[in-house]
């Protein structure tokens, strides 16, 4: 599927902006700073394919890129970033609901959780809302490289706990680095074998 070619399509700050639900999508959602752009642009195998949602300006813009003439895959805003103005996440926040609950072509969301520190309260909360709207979400776990093989088995356990308390959580979880490449293609082949 991407041996075909990823392309930025365009950023959505309302539903009204949406390009048509005519193709398999699939959304990406993280904390800011889980390893999300390194990943989708592993994933996609373009370098700077991510860049532009990390840009300021867009990080509140929802990220269409089309993979092949068949899928999308979407960037949602990293989330759980202190900084930002309340007036902003409050927005964001309402757009993401809308879209995670009104998006009929979305198939399935893949949330990222660094494998160092687990399911936290902010993807807890996302993770509720996918659970709300009937999404299946995949948890992706990053830079599996930086996790000692002493405290992998412990990662995991904890991490597969708190997704049993969600409905919507599709109970394999999938083990990535970008540093090393661990998982991408696993990634890459699930996302194809989306229908
Ligand atoms: P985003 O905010 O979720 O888009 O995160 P980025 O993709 O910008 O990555 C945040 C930081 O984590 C950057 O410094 C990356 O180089 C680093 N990073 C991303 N993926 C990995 C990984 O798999 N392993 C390691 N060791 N670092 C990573």
């Amino acid at each position: 599927l991407f041996a075909t070619g990823t392309d930025f399509l365009k950023g959505v700050v309302a539903m009204s902006g949406m390009p048509p639900a005519d193709r398999v999508e699939v959304c990406f959602a993280g904390r800011s700073n889980v390893g999300k752009s390194t990943l989708i642009n592993a994933v996609t195998g373009r370098r700077a394919l991510a860049r532009a949602s990390n840009t300021p300006g867009r990080t509140q813009e929802i990220n269409f890129f089309t993979v092949a003439d068949s899928h999308y895959l979407v960037d949602l805003p990293g989330y759980g970033f202190a900084k930002a103005p309340k007036a902003e996440v409050a927005k964001w926040q309402a757009l993401l609901k809308s879209y995670l609950a009104g998006r009929a072509s979305l198939r399935r969301a893949f949330v990222l959780i660094d494998a160092r520190h687990g399911v936290k309260a902010v993807d807890e909360e996302i993770m509720s809302l996918l659970d709300a709207s009937a999404v299946t979400f995949q948890t992706v776990l990053t830079k599996m490289d930086k996790v000692k093989v002493a405290d992998r088995d412990k990662a995991l356990d904890t991490t597969r706990k708190a997704l049993a308390r969600h409905p919507a959580a599709y109970p394999e979880l999938i083990l990535t680095s970008s540093e090393t490449g661990q998982g991408i293609a696993t990634l890459r082949s699930v996302i194809a074998d989306i229908a």
